[in-house]
């Protein structure tokens, strides 16, 4: 841990957050400048919508949105037209604040008129999304997948997508959206940081059971019920390839204005932790990147009323060791002197 710098260089920096420093003339940094800023929910949005735009039918995997509060009205608009041309056509949607994270502020509705255009959403503008009502259940719960993926390099683009992931299990059977469960966020959001705080959140120690499990059990699963999987593999290989596409002429911008060409600096790598939902028929929908993934590989368990102690949690050792692991194979500093 270098809190003030360090003088001698090195072969690889690890950021904690961010890229940050300046002053970095060699070796690889662990962040790409500008993905924290690419990634926030609106400008992600609004780069994939630029492709949708341009390429509807490559890019129908993320669901449809609007940013507010300056797209209110389109929004409003947009909505009734759909609504007049087909009447049976019971959408709900999801707001996200902009920046927010592990489902802070987040809340469904029916109708564009329930959004809280109070005060605060013209200080916290936020993305407004359809609601995909049939996700794929397992064990009659909605689930959704993290996916590590590492961008190595971005010119030539360089991706590598870990082979397994993690599913993070809603802790309330689902149910459609209705007026009634529209709250219920146990039944509607699969953050571990929210379902943690559910009574039947089941902290499992093996891999394949649980609310926290690997992808690959879910896999496992989904081929003995004669899903095909190799198919589901190529939608998701090819959802991270467009969206990363959809993100790099601005990261080139960030990356050219931080590390001038012709100037010594770093190259740059990044793990990004992709968010997918799987709909019932098994179409994977893009929900979110994250340009800071948590590589925590413990859990806290109570163990009297209000005293917590970390324990290690296996599903997620198997997991992010593994990510770890081959990314820094990946960015061998040796094997690139070779
Ligand atoms: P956060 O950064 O706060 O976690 P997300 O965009 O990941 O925000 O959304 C939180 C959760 O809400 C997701 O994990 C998912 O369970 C649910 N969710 C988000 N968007 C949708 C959507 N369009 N349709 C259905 N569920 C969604």
């Amino acid at each position: 841990q270098f809190p003030f710098g360090r003088r001698l260089p090195c072969d690889i920096y690890w950021h904690g957050v961010s890229f940050h420093d300046n002053d970095i003339f060699s070796g690889q940094v662990n962040k790409f400048p500008g993905m924290t800023e690419m990634v926030r929910k609106i400008t992600l949005s609004r780069a994939v919508r630029t492709m949708q735009d341009l390429f509807p039918l490559e890019y129908n995997f993320y669901p449809r949105s609007w940013i507010l509060p300056e797209e209110f009205p389109l929004f409003v608009d947009e909505v009734r037209m759909m609504k007049d041309s087909d009447p049976s056509w019971k959408p709900t949607f999801i707001v996200k604040p902009d920046g927010g994270c592990q489902g802070d502020g987040i809340y469904l509705i029916k109708d564009p008129s329930d959004i809280r255009l109070t005060g605060s959403i013209q200080s916290r503008p936020a993305v407004v999304q359809e609601y995909i009502c049939k996700p794929l259940l397992v064990d009659k719960l909605k689930f959704d997948i993290r996916l590590y993926v590492l961008l190595k390099s971005l010119e030539p683009l360089e991706i590598y997508i870990a082979k397994d992931g993690l599913s993070r299990f809603c802790t309330e059977p689902y149910q459609e959206p209705t007026l009634k469960n529209l709250h219920q966020v146990f039944m509607h959001l699969t953050n571990y940081s929210l379902n943690i705080h559910s009574g039947n959140f089941i902290h499992s120690d093996n891999v394949n059971t649980g609310s926290k499990r690997t992808f690959s059990s879910i896999l496992c699963r989904l081929s003995s019920r004669g899903a095909d999987v190799k198919k589901l593999w190529s939608d998701i290989i090819s959802l991270v390839i467009k969206t990363i596409i959809a993100l790099t002429p601005e990261l080139k911008v960030y990356y050219q204005s931080d590390i001038p060409a012709g100037k010594p600096g770093p190259t740059c790598f990044q793990i990004l932790g992709f968010d997918i939902l799987l709909m019932k028929n098994l179409k994977p929908m893009l929900l979110e990147v994250n340009a800071n993934p948590s590589m925590r590989i413990e859990h806290e368990q109570e163990l009297s009323p209000g005293v917590f102690e970390n324990v290690p949690s296996p599903v997620d050792e198997e997991v992010k060791v593994a990510v770890i692991r081959d990314t820094l194979r990946l960015v061998d500093p040796q094997k690139k002197k070779r």
